[in-house]
């Protein structure tokens, strides 16, 4: 009876240990899994540094590309077009302006009535989604329903089709061009979906002054641009001391006023201003002291568009959710913390190229102690379910550290564009131990797109980085300035500062 009941016990406490050991070799292993989900954040803060240091090479070499390109055509990964822009609106302006405004998703059409008092003008503007049929259909159904909605906004408006005065319009048209004069350019390719063959390689002023003629508006195409350059126009409108103009939006872009003497690779320029606003096209922008990780290598090889745009690629609204949901299905291959490897996860750009974004930096922001909006995000979005609140704090962390690095980046470009025309205050004369500020002249930049505007954390972090990379002194001097809906309206501003009326003053010798 003693050696059955020894037995049990015996048995029981086998029982135990064995359960003991099953419970403890979990643990171990969970922690084990979570340490390397952990090291997958380590890693990626690690390779996403950007310390003040590695940012000032980073401005450095943006001001060399700047000096490339100006000096040779595609003597420099940066484009560095000229726009013909040769002046810019100074409040002055007086007159009915209008403006349209083809970008990616809508189309604006848009009335402003310039007093010539800087900073007061009346506006009209009327917005419609472009039909996706006329996104890939013939050219003459596009810009019938271009002119169309303009001569509606012209009838709605007191101005007379009939009226004998020719109306001027710009055109912000936002896919590659190569400008031919500031009222002409030849699209070189679609983006963002369109595809009207029979456009490619046409003059895009020329095929909308037709249309217009043919509705018998009679209107004259003043200026053709991108919205960068609208941007500028319309912060230089309200602000004489604008000198550039930066996009953070689906994409990046930016453009600056620039010496014609320094626009090397185009000899015999002149303007009567002397200057010209240049396009950079810094979206396509590289250098190698860009910190760069295995999720942006992934992800540039898996875009439509491989070993391009790369400096976009790091900072724009396009690209950055993407690059949060590749570390979070790292992280999910690394540990079932993150549950099973979802499927909702494992597909590029899974939810549109551009809708990540928004959820990554309400994610980032959600400041409730239990994270319930990143929860019901990662739940409804993501389609991953209870996921634990420090895992939950994890994916909050990814989204910083990606958030800041493009921010930081985006920022050191800004210093690029500044060093390049000597606005980073690196000539100003010291004075003891401080800078004298005396030689500094304060300078506007115009920003504009969703990122920056909408994205609490990423404008904070970029105006830090601005902060750290120029030094108090000379930070104070420069101002980012939001421009509304500059990419329309700078349009009409345009119109107006290159009027027919006035002389056009661009010659190419
Ligand atoms: P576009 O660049 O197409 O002219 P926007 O300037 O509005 O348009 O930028 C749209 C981009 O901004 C989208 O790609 C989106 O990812 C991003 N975005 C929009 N809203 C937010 C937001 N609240 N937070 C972060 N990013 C946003
Ligand atoms: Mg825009």
């Amino acid at each position: 009876m003693a050696k059955v009941v020894l037995g049990v016990a015996v048995g029981v406490a086998v029982a135990a240990c064995a359960v003991a050991a099953l419970v403890v070799g979990r643990r171990v292993r969970t922690r084990r899994k979570w340490k390397r989900v952990v090291g997958v954040l380590k890693e990626l803060e690690e390779s996403c540094e950007t310390t003040v240091g590695r940012l000032r090479q980073v401005v450095d070499a943006m001001a060399v590309e700047m000096h490339a390109g100006l000096a040779s055509e595609g003597g420099s990964k940066l484009k560095m077009l000229l726009t013909f822009v040769d002046n810019l609106p100074s409040g002055s302006e007086k007159g009915t302006f209008y403006g349209l405004d083809l970008g990616g998703t809508n189309f604006r059409v848009l009335r402003v009535e310039l007093g010539g008092q800087r900073s007061s003008f009346d506006r009209d503007v009327a917005q419609q989604a472009i039909p996706p049929r006329l996104m890939t259909g013939r050219s003459e159904d596009l810009f019938d329903f271009i002119a169309s909605s303009l001569q509606h906004l012209v009838e709605k408006g007191n101005d007379s089709e009939q009226s004998p005065i020719i109306k001027e319009l710009g055109f912000t048209f936002s896919f590659p061009v190569k400008q031919t004069s500031v009222s002409s350019g030849i699209l070189i390719k679609w983006t963002k979906g369109f595809a009207i063959t029979d456009m490619v390689g046409k003059e895009v002023a020329g095929v909308l002054q037709q249309t217009l003629a043919r509705k018998g508006l009679n209107m004259q195409v003043a200026v053709l641009v991108n919205n960068t350059v609208g941007t500028l126009a319309l912060g230089h409108y309200h602000d004489a001391d604008t000198v550039a103009a930066v996009i953070i939006g689906t994409g990046t872009n930016a453009c600056y006023w620039e010496r014609t003497d320094a626009i090397i690779k185009c000899q015999g320029l002149l303007t009567t201003s002397g200057g010209m606003v240049v396009n950079m096209e810094w979206g396509n922008f590289w250098s190698s002291h860009m910190p760069r990780t295995s999720y942006d290598i992934e992800l540039d090889a898996e875009s439509p568009n491989p070993n391009d745009q790369g400096f976009e690629k790091m900072i724009s609204g396009m690209y950055l959710g993407d690059i949060v949901r590749r570390v979070i299905l790292r992280m999910s291959q690394e540990s079932d913390v993150f549950g099973p490897v979802f499927s909702s996860l494992s597909v590029p750009f899974a939810l549109g190229y551009a809708s990540m974004t928004p959820l990554m930096a309400a994610m980032h922001e959600d400041d409730s102690p239990e994270l319930t909006k990143v929860a019901r995000i990662l739940k409804d979005d993501l389609k991953i379910p209870d996921l634990p609140l420090k895992a939950r704090k994890l994916v909050v962390k990814v989204c910083d550290v990606v958030a800041r690095r493009a921010a930081r980046l985006a920022a050191a470009g800004i210093v690029g564009i500044l060093k390049k025309i000597g606005r980073d205050g690196s000539g100003c004369i010291r004075v003891g131990r401080t800078r004298s500020d005396t030689k500094m002249r304060r300078t506007v930049v115009a920003i504009e797109g969703s990122l920056y505007t909408q994205y609490t954390m990423f404008r904070e972090y970029l105006h830090e980085a601005l902060h750290e990379i120029l030094g108090e002194d000379i930070a104070q001097h420069v101002i980012l300035k939001v421009t509304e809906d500059g990419s329309g309206t700078g349009a009409a501003l345009l119109a107006a500062s290159h009027s027919s009326k006035s002389v056009d003053n661009v010659q190419l010798l």
